[in-house]
Protein backbone atom coordinates (compact mmCIF):
# COMPACT_ATOMS: atom_id res chain seq x y z
CA UNK A 1 0.00 0.00 0.00
CA UNK A 2 2.42 2.12 0.89
CA UNK A 3 4.48 1.55 -1.88
CA UNK A 4 1.35 2.39 -4.18
CA UNK A 5 1.03 5.72 -2.29
CA UNK A 6 4.25 6.40 -2.57
CA UNK A 7 4.25 6.16 -6.27
CA UNK A 8 0.90 9.09 -6.28
CA UNK A 9 2.96 11.16 -4.83
CA UNK A 10 6.27 10.80 -6.64
CA UNK A 11 3.66 11.86 -9.64
CA UNK A 12 2.68 14.70 -8.01
CA UNK A 13 5.98 15.93 -7.44
CA UNK A 14 7.38 15.61 -10.66
CA UNK A 15 5.16 17.13 -12.86
CA UNK A 16 8.13 17.84 -15.22
CA UNK A 17 10.09 20.24 -16.00
CA UNK A 18 10.51 23.39 -18.34
CA UNK A 19 12.48 22.84 -21.40
CA UNK A 20 14.80 25.33 -22.59
CA UNK A 21 12.14 26.15 -26.08
CA UNK A 22 8.96 26.66 -22.61
CA UNK A 23 11.31 29.38 -21.08
CA UNK A 24 12.44 30.81 -24.65
CA UNK A 25 8.63 31.12 -26.04
CA UNK A 26 7.58 32.46 -22.96
CA UNK A 27 10.15 35.11 -22.02
CA UNK A 28 9.75 36.81 -25.46
CA UNK A 29 6.44 37.60 -24.08
CA UNK A 30 7.96 39.07 -21.16
CA UNK A 31 10.81 40.87 -23.10
CA UNK A 32 7.62 42.90 -24.73
CA UNK A 33 5.78 43.37 -20.86
CA UNK A 34 8.71 44.32 -19.78
CA UNK A 35 9.43 47.34 -22.77
CA UNK A 36 5.88 48.42 -22.70
CA UNK A 37 6.48 49.12 -18.67
CA UNK A 38 9.30 51.39 -19.64
CA UNK A 39 12.03 49.25 -18.66
CA UNK A 40 15.07 50.29 -20.09
CA UNK A 41 16.27 47.96 -23.01
CA UNK A 42 19.72 47.14 -21.37
CA UNK A 43 18.36 46.31 -17.67
CA UNK A 44 15.74 44.22 -19.72
CA UNK A 45 18.02 42.16 -21.53
CA UNK A 46 19.78 41.24 -18.82
CA UNK A 47 16.92 40.65 -16.75
CA UNK A 48 16.04 37.89 -19.31
CA UNK A 49 19.16 36.03 -19.43
CA UNK A 50 18.94 35.45 -16.03
CA UNK A 51 15.59 34.27 -15.80
CA UNK A 52 16.15 31.81 -18.67
CA UNK A 53 19.02 29.96 -17.02
CA UNK A 54 17.01 30.03 -13.71
CA UNK A 55 13.85 29.05 -15.68
CA UNK A 56 15.29 26.05 -17.38
CA UNK A 57 14.53 22.62 -15.87
CA UNK A 58 12.35 24.32 -13.02
CA UNK A 59 9.73 22.33 -12.29
CA UNK A 60 5.74 22.53 -13.78
CA UNK A 61 2.82 22.85 -11.02
CA UNK A 62 -0.15 20.67 -12.30
CA UNK A 63 -2.81 22.69 -13.68
CA UNK A 64 -0.78 24.89 -15.01
CA UNK A 65 1.20 25.82 -18.51
CA UNK A 66 4.63 26.60 -18.94
CA UNK A 67 4.47 29.65 -20.13
CA UNK A 68 2.24 30.71 -17.17
CA UNK A 69 5.04 28.72 -14.87
CA UNK A 70 7.52 31.01 -16.07
CA UNK A 71 5.60 33.93 -15.76
CA UNK A 72 5.57 32.60 -12.13
CA UNK A 73 9.25 32.89 -12.15
CA UNK A 74 9.83 36.21 -13.72
CA UNK A 75 7.78 37.75 -11.19
CA UNK A 76 9.41 35.79 -8.33
CA UNK A 77 13.14 37.22 -10.11
CA UNK A 78 11.52 40.61 -10.03
CA UNK A 79 10.36 41.15 -6.98
CA UNK A 80 13.67 39.91 -5.70
CA UNK A 81 15.12 42.62 -7.67
CA UNK A 82 13.10 45.13 -6.44
CA UNK A 83 13.48 44.17 -3.15
CA UNK A 84 16.06 46.29 -1.13
CA UNK A 85 17.17 45.25 1.99
CA UNK A 86 15.80 45.83 5.74
CA UNK A 87 12.36 47.60 5.48
CA UNK A 88 11.81 50.85 2.75
CA UNK A 89 9.97 53.03 5.21
CA UNK A 90 11.89 52.83 8.17
CA UNK A 91 14.26 56.45 7.35
CA UNK A 92 17.10 56.66 9.58
CA UNK A 93 16.05 59.05 11.87
CA UNK A 94 18.36 58.25 15.17
CA UNK A 95 20.40 60.73 16.80
CA UNK A 96 18.00 63.88 16.52
CA UNK A 97 18.09 65.89 14.96
CA UNK A 98 18.32 64.03 12.05
CA UNK A 99 18.53 65.77 8.60
CA UNK A 100 16.84 64.25 5.20
CA UNK A 101 17.89 65.56 2.40
CA UNK A 102 14.98 65.84 -0.61
CA UNK A 103 16.51 65.99 -3.90
CA UNK A 104 15.25 65.78 -7.45
CA UNK A 105 13.80 67.91 -10.87
CA UNK A 106 11.84 70.49 -10.68
CA UNK A 107 7.90 68.97 -11.14
CA UNK A 108 9.26 65.90 -9.66
CA UNK A 109 6.98 66.45 -6.44
CA UNK A 110 9.88 67.30 -4.17
CA UNK A 111 8.12 69.54 -2.06
CA UNK A 112 5.14 67.51 -2.11
CA UNK A 113 6.80 64.21 -0.93
CA UNK A 114 8.64 66.47 1.29
CA UNK A 115 5.04 67.50 2.96
CA UNK A 116 4.13 63.92 2.66
CA UNK A 117 7.33 62.37 4.78
CA UNK A 118 6.95 65.00 7.52
CA UNK A 119 3.00 64.03 8.12
CA UNK A 120 4.24 60.36 8.36
CA UNK A 121 7.00 60.99 10.58
CA UNK A 122 4.68 63.07 13.17
CA UNK A 123 1.82 60.72 12.86
CA UNK A 124 2.96 57.61 12.70
CA UNK A 125 6.37 57.89 14.67
CA UNK A 126 5.29 60.49 16.82
CA UNK A 127 8.14 62.95 15.20
CA UNK A 128 9.19 66.61 16.19
CA UNK A 129 9.31 67.84 12.55
CA UNK A 130 11.00 70.97 10.85
CA UNK A 131 10.54 70.95 6.95
CA UNK A 132 13.11 73.93 5.31
CA UNK A 133 12.68 75.16 1.53
CA UNK A 134 15.61 75.95 -0.11
CA UNK A 135 14.44 76.65 -3.26
CA UNK A 136 15.79 80.24 -3.85
CA UNK A 137 14.88 80.68 -7.49
CA UNK A 138 11.21 80.42 -7.76
CA UNK A 139 9.84 82.39 -4.07
CA UNK A 140 6.44 80.78 -4.79
CA UNK A 141 8.04 77.02 -3.97
CA UNK A 142 8.74 78.66 -0.20
CA UNK A 143 5.47 79.80 0.14
CA UNK A 144 4.17 76.36 -0.91
CA UNK A 145 6.30 74.70 1.26
CA UNK A 146 4.49 76.84 3.83
CA UNK A 147 1.42 76.26 3.00
CA UNK A 148 1.32 72.55 3.21
CA UNK A 149 2.83 72.92 6.83
CA UNK A 150 0.37 74.48 8.04
CA UNK A 151 -1.82 71.95 6.17
CA UNK A 152 -0.44 68.91 8.30
CA UNK A 153 0.85 71.18 11.56
CA UNK A 154 4.54 70.79 10.85
CA UNK A 155 6.63 74.05 11.89
CA UNK A 156 8.35 75.51 8.43
CA UNK A 157 11.76 77.51 9.06
CA UNK A 158 10.57 81.01 8.40
CA UNK A 159 11.38 82.56 5.21
CA UNK A 160 14.44 85.22 5.22
CA UNK A 161 14.79 87.23 1.78
CA UNK A 162 18.21 87.08 0.07
CA UNK A 163 19.48 83.81 1.71
CA UNK A 164 21.61 81.27 -0.43
CA UNK A 165 20.05 77.27 0.07
CA UNK A 166 23.74 77.17 2.27
CA UNK A 167 22.80 80.00 4.48
CA UNK A 168 19.22 78.10 4.61
CA UNK A 169 20.74 74.92 5.22
CA UNK A 170 22.74 76.42 8.15
CA UNK A 171 19.73 78.41 9.50
CA UNK A 172 17.51 74.89 9.57
CA UNK A 173 20.34 73.28 11.41
CA UNK A 174 20.65 75.35 14.24
CA UNK A 175 17.03 75.64 14.99
CA UNK A 176 16.29 72.34 14.49
CA UNK A 177 19.09 71.75 17.12
CA UNK A 178 17.59 74.51 19.47
CA UNK A 179 14.16 73.95 18.88
CA UNK A 180 14.24 70.25 19.97
CA UNK A 181 13.35 68.58 16.85
CA UNK A 182 14.17 64.60 15.78
CA UNK A 183 14.26 65.19 12.24
CA UNK A 184 14.37 68.55 9.82
CA UNK A 185 13.47 67.66 5.97
CA UNK A 186 15.21 70.51 3.54
CA UNK A 187 13.31 70.22 0.27
CA UNK A 188 16.03 71.54 -2.15
CA UNK A 189 15.48 73.25 -5.53
CA UNK A 190 15.06 71.51 -8.91
CA UNK A 191 16.11 72.54 -12.58
CA UNK A 192 14.34 71.11 -15.74
CA UNK A 193 17.19 69.24 -16.08
CA UNK A 194 20.17 68.34 -14.66
CA UNK A 195 22.72 70.57 -14.80
CA UNK A 196 26.30 71.36 -12.54
CA UNK A 197 25.23 74.07 -10.72
CA UNK A 198 22.11 72.86 -9.28
CA UNK A 199 24.63 69.69 -8.43
CA UNK A 200 27.07 71.72 -6.92
CA UNK A 201 24.55 73.43 -4.87
CA UNK A 202 23.00 70.07 -3.45
CA UNK A 203 26.55 69.19 -2.72
CA UNK A 204 27.79 71.76 -0.56
CA UNK A 205 24.12 71.44 1.33
CA UNK A 206 25.45 68.12 1.86
CA UNK A 207 28.56 68.67 2.99
CA UNK A 208 27.00 71.17 5.49
CA UNK A 209 24.20 69.04 6.95
CA UNK A 210 25.37 65.61 6.87
CA UNK A 211 22.29 64.26 5.79
CA UNK A 212 20.84 60.92 7.53
CA UNK A 213 18.68 60.34 4.46
CA UNK A 214 19.14 61.69 0.72
CA UNK A 215 16.31 60.79 -1.19
CA UNK A 216 15.43 61.32 -4.75
CA UNK A 217 12.78 62.29 -5.66
CA UNK A 218 11.34 61.36 -9.38
CA UNK A 219 7.96 61.11 -11.16
CA UNK A 220 7.47 57.28 -11.93
CA UNK A 221 6.09 57.62 -15.01
CA UNK A 222 8.99 59.56 -16.49
CA UNK A 223 10.85 56.15 -17.37
CA UNK A 224 14.86 56.39 -19.08
CA UNK A 225 15.12 60.04 -17.92
CA UNK A 226 14.36 59.04 -14.12
CA UNK A 227 16.83 56.42 -14.44
CA UNK A 228 19.25 58.84 -15.70
CA UNK A 229 18.28 61.68 -12.86
CA UNK A 230 18.90 58.76 -10.44
CA UNK A 231 22.73 57.24 -11.59
CA UNK A 232 23.83 61.20 -11.98
CA UNK A 233 22.36 62.56 -8.60
CA UNK A 234 23.85 59.57 -6.98
CA UNK A 235 27.12 59.51 -8.86
CA UNK A 236 27.35 63.69 -7.56
CA UNK A 237 25.33 63.72 -4.39
CA UNK A 238 25.04 60.35 -3.06
CA UNK A 239 21.26 59.15 -2.32
CA UNK A 240 19.89 56.38 0.13
CA UNK A 241 16.97 55.82 -1.20
CA UNK A 242 14.11 56.56 -4.04
CA UNK A 243 10.74 58.16 -4.09
CA UNK A 244 8.59 57.33 -7.09
CA UNK A 245 5.84 59.90 -7.56
CA UNK A 246 2.90 59.67 -9.65
CA UNK A 247 2.29 55.93 -9.37
CA UNK A 248 -1.45 56.52 -9.23
CA UNK A 249 -1.41 57.11 -12.69
CA UNK A 250 -1.17 54.22 -15.75
CA UNK A 251 2.38 54.24 -15.95
CA UNK A 252 3.64 50.56 -15.51
CA UNK A 253 6.26 51.74 -13.38
CA UNK A 254 9.63 50.10 -15.06
CA UNK A 255 11.97 52.99 -13.95
CA UNK A 256 11.37 51.43 -10.93
CA UNK A 257 13.37 48.32 -11.70
CA UNK A 258 15.86 49.97 -14.12
CA UNK A 259 16.81 52.31 -11.35
CA UNK A 260 17.09 49.58 -9.08
CA UNK A 261 19.12 47.49 -11.80
CA UNK A 262 21.49 50.73 -12.45
CA UNK A 263 21.80 52.20 -8.49
CA UNK A 264 21.92 49.63 -6.60
CA UNK A 265 19.77 52.08 -4.68
CA UNK A 266 16.72 51.10 -2.14
CA UNK A 267 13.01 52.17 -3.54
CA UNK A 268 11.23 53.57 -0.48
CA UNK A 269 7.84 55.12 -1.18
CA UNK A 270 5.90 55.65 -3.66
CA UNK A 271 3.59 58.52 -4.35
CA UNK A 272 -0.33 58.14 -5.26
CA UNK A 273 -1.63 60.82 -5.25
CA UNK A 274 -1.86 64.49 -4.53
CA UNK A 275 -3.05 64.50 -1.17
CA UNK A 276 -0.86 64.50 1.93
CA UNK A 277 -1.27 61.42 2.80
CA UNK A 278 -0.68 59.71 -0.47
CA UNK A 279 2.36 57.74 0.23
CA UNK A 280 2.92 53.82 0.35
CA UNK A 281 5.58 52.14 1.60
CA UNK A 282 7.34 50.48 -1.21
CA UNK A 283 6.12 47.34 -2.11
CA UNK A 284 7.58 45.05 -4.44
CA UNK A 285 5.09 42.35 -5.27
CA UNK A 286 3.10 45.36 -6.16
CA UNK A 287 5.25 46.64 -8.42
CA UNK A 288 6.50 43.65 -10.13
CA UNK A 289 2.50 42.50 -10.52
CA UNK A 290 2.47 46.05 -12.64
CA UNK A 291 5.18 45.78 -14.68
CA UNK A 292 4.82 42.62 -15.73
CA UNK A 293 0.53 43.31 -16.50
CA UNK A 294 -0.26 39.78 -15.86
CA UNK A 295 -1.11 39.65 -12.61
CA UNK A 296 -4.15 37.46 -13.12
CA UNK A 297 -1.57 34.62 -14.35
CA UNK A 298 0.88 34.85 -11.09
CA UNK A 299 -2.22 34.51 -9.03
CA UNK A 300 -2.91 31.39 -10.80
CA UNK A 301 0.29 29.68 -10.45
CA UNK A 302 0.24 30.87 -6.91
CA UNK A 303 -3.58 29.12 -6.62
CA UNK A 304 -2.33 26.12 -8.36
CA UNK A 305 0.68 25.45 -6.28
CA UNK A 306 -1.06 26.23 -2.71
CA UNK A 307 -3.60 23.81 -4.09
CA UNK A 308 -1.03 21.20 -5.15
CA UNK A 309 0.95 21.82 -1.41
CA UNK A 310 -2.58 21.26 0.38
CA UNK A 311 -3.02 18.16 -1.24
CA UNK A 312 0.17 16.90 -0.69
CA UNK A 313 0.34 17.78 2.92
CA UNK A 314 -2.82 16.34 3.52
CA UNK A 315 -1.68 13.01 1.89
CA UNK A 316 1.65 12.97 3.39
CA UNK A 317 -0.05 13.62 6.92
CA UNK A 318 -2.66 10.86 6.47
CA UNK A 319 0.12 8.71 5.96
CA UNK A 320 2.62 9.58 8.49
CA UNK A 321 -0.40 9.02 10.90
CA UNK A 322 -0.87 5.85 9.83
CA UNK A 323 2.90 4.88 10.68
CA UNK A 324 3.85 4.76 7.02
CA UNK A 325 6.98 6.79 7.30
CA UNK A 326 9.13 5.65 4.70
CA UNK A 327 12.69 6.07 3.38
CA UNK A 328 11.14 8.28 0.49
CA UNK A 329 9.28 10.52 2.30
CA UNK A 330 12.60 10.60 4.80
CA UNK A 331 14.61 11.86 1.84
CA UNK A 332 11.95 14.01 1.11
CA UNK A 333 12.26 15.78 4.11
CA UNK A 334 15.89 15.80 4.19
CA UNK A 335 15.80 17.30 0.89
CA UNK A 336 13.52 20.03 2.15
CA UNK A 337 15.66 20.13 4.70
CA UNK A 338 18.48 21.30 2.63
CA UNK A 339 16.29 23.56 0.60
CA UNK A 340 15.41 25.60 3.59
CA UNK A 341 18.88 26.08 4.27
CA UNK A 342 19.85 23.31 6.01
CA UNK A 343 19.08 22.36 9.86
CA UNK A 344 19.01 25.93 11.06
CA UNK A 345 16.11 26.64 8.77
CA UNK A 346 14.35 23.73 10.03
CA UNK A 347 14.46 24.59 13.72
CA UNK A 348 10.95 25.41 15.26
CA UNK A 349 9.26 24.74 11.76
CA UNK A 350 8.16 21.11 13.31
CA UNK A 351 6.35 21.49 16.20
CA UNK A 352 7.40 18.87 18.32
CA UNK A 353 11.11 18.83 16.04
CA UNK A 354 12.88 21.30 18.94
CA UNK A 355 14.34 18.56 21.05
CA UNK A 356 15.21 16.09 18.12
CA UNK A 357 16.90 19.17 16.27
CA UNK A 358 18.37 20.42 19.20
CA UNK A 359 20.13 16.80 20.37
CA UNK A 360 20.86 16.06 15.76
CA UNK A 361 22.68 20.10 16.52
CA UNK A 362 24.87 18.75 19.45
CA UNK A 363 25.95 15.76 17.22
CA UNK A 364 27.70 17.79 14.69
CA UNK A 365 24.37 17.30 12.60
CA UNK A 366 24.93 20.03 9.75
CA UNK A 367 24.35 20.21 6.28
CA UNK A 368 26.98 17.27 4.98
CA UNK A 369 25.47 15.21 7.18
CA UNK A 370 22.05 15.86 5.53
CA UNK A 371 23.74 15.01 1.98
CA UNK A 372 25.21 12.05 3.79
CA UNK A 373 21.92 10.60 4.73
CA UNK A 374 20.25 11.32 1.34
CA UNK A 375 23.15 9.39 -0.26
CA UNK A 376 22.44 6.21 1.91
CA UNK A 377 18.86 6.70 1.08
CA UNK A 378 19.96 6.66 -2.88
CA UNK A 379 21.37 3.40 -2.08
CA UNK A 380 18.59 1.67 -0.96
CA UNK A 381 16.62 -0.24 -3.52
CA UNK A 382 12.50 0.58 -4.01
CA UNK A 383 12.03 -2.36 -1.87
CA UNK A 384 14.24 -1.39 1.27
CA UNK A 385 13.10 1.99 0.91
CA UNK A 386 9.60 0.77 1.47
CA UNK A 387 10.21 -1.47 4.20
CA UNK A 388 13.62 -0.12 6.14
CA UNK A 389 12.77 -3.14 8.73
CA UNK A 390 14.09 -5.77 6.03
CA UNK A 391 17.40 -4.14 6.26
CA UNK A 392 19.66 -6.81 7.56
CA UNK A 393 23.77 -6.98 8.27
CA UNK A 394 24.48 -7.74 4.82
CA UNK A 395 21.62 -5.32 2.83
CA UNK A 396 23.42 -2.56 5.53
CA UNK A 397 26.80 -3.57 4.36
CA UNK A 398 26.16 -3.14 0.97
CA UNK A 399 24.15 0.58 1.08
CA UNK A 400 27.02 1.87 3.18
CA UNK A 401 29.39 0.95 0.64
CA UNK A 402 27.46 2.21 -2.03
CA UNK A 403 27.48 5.37 -0.62
CA UNK A 404 31.30 4.94 0.49
CA UNK A 405 29.94 5.51 4.40
CA UNK A 406 29.83 3.11 7.06
CA UNK A 407 26.94 1.05 8.52
CA UNK A 408 27.28 2.89 11.50
CA UNK A 409 25.87 5.73 9.78
CA UNK A 410 23.73 4.09 8.13
CA UNK A 411 22.50 3.00 11.84
CA UNK A 412 22.17 6.39 12.78
CA UNK A 413 20.06 7.29 9.98
CA UNK A 414 17.68 4.21 10.71
CA UNK A 415 17.57 4.95 14.64
CA UNK A 416 16.51 9.08 13.04
CA UNK A 417 14.21 7.71 10.48
CA UNK A 418 12.29 5.25 13.78
CA UNK A 419 12.10 8.36 16.21
CA UNK A 420 10.68 10.70 13.25
CA UNK A 421 8.00 7.77 11.81
CA UNK A 422 6.92 7.58 16.16
CA UNK A 423 6.70 11.20 16.46
CA UNK A 424 4.50 11.99 12.98
CA UNK A 425 2.47 8.96 14.21
CA UNK A 426 2.19 11.01 17.51
CA UNK A 427 1.67 13.95 15.86
CA UNK A 428 -0.72 12.79 13.00
CA UNK A 429 -3.76 12.99 16.15
CA UNK A 430 -4.81 16.53 15.45
CA UNK A 431 -4.64 18.51 12.48
CA UNK A 432 -0.41 19.59 13.55
CA UNK A 433 0.97 17.47 11.57
CA UNK A 434 -0.51 18.56 8.08
CA UNK A 435 0.34 22.57 8.81
CA UNK A 436 3.57 21.20 10.08
CA UNK A 437 4.36 19.78 6.13
CA UNK A 438 2.77 22.57 4.65
CA UNK A 439 5.12 24.72 6.31
CA UNK A 440 7.81 22.83 4.59
CA UNK A 441 7.15 22.96 1.52
P1 LIG B 1 8.70 69.76 -7.09
O1 LIG B 1 8.90 70.79 -8.13
O2 LIG B 1 9.60 68.59 -7.30
O3 LIG B 1 8.79 70.30 -5.72
O4 LIG B 1 7.22 69.18 -7.31
P2 LIG B 1 5.89 69.47 -6.48
O5 LIG B 1 5.93 68.82 -5.17
O6 LIG B 1 5.62 70.93 -6.49
O7 LIG B 1 4.83 68.68 -7.37
C1 LIG B 1 4.49 69.03 -8.70
C2 LIG B 1 3.08 68.57 -8.99
O8 LIG B 1 2.99 67.18 -8.93
C3 LIG B 1 2.07 69.09 -7.98
O9 LIG B 1 0.90 69.49 -8.65
C4 LIG B 1 1.78 67.89 -7.10
O10 LIG B 1 0.50 67.93 -6.55
C5 LIG B 1 1.93 66.76 -8.08
N1 LIG B 1 2.31 65.50 -7.44
C6 LIG B 1 3.33 65.24 -6.59
N2 LIG B 1 3.36 63.94 -6.23
C7 LIG B 1 2.33 63.35 -6.88
C8 LIG B 1 1.82 62.00 -6.92
O11 LIG B 1 2.34 61.05 -6.30
N3 LIG B 1 0.73 61.79 -7.71
C9 LIG B 1 0.14 62.80 -8.43
N4 LIG B 1 -0.92 62.48 -9.16
N5 LIG B 1 0.59 64.06 -8.39
C10 LIG B 1 1.67 64.34 -7.64
MG1 LIG C 1 9.37 72.19 -5.12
Amino acid sequence: LSERLGGVFDRLTKQGALSEEDVRSALREVRVALLEADVSLPVARDFIKRVETKATGAAVTKSVTPGQQVVKIVHDELVAVLRGEGDPGALKIDNPPAPILMVGLQGGGKTTTTAKIAKRLKEREKKRVLMASLDTNRPAAMEQLAILGQQIGVDVLPIVKGESAVQIARRAKSQATLGGYDVYLLDTAGRLQIDEVLMAEVAEVRDVVHPRETLLVVDGLTGQVAVEVAQEFDAKVGITGVVLTRMDGDGRGGAALSMRAVTGKPIRFVGTGEKLDALETFEPERIAGRILGMGDIVALVEKAQATLEAEQAERMAKRFAKGLFNMNDLKTQLEQMLKMGGMQGLMGMLPGMGKAAKQMEAAGFDDSVLRRQIALINSMTKKERANPAILQASRKRRIAAGAGLQVSDLNQLLKMHRQMADMMKKMGKGGMLKQAIRQMM
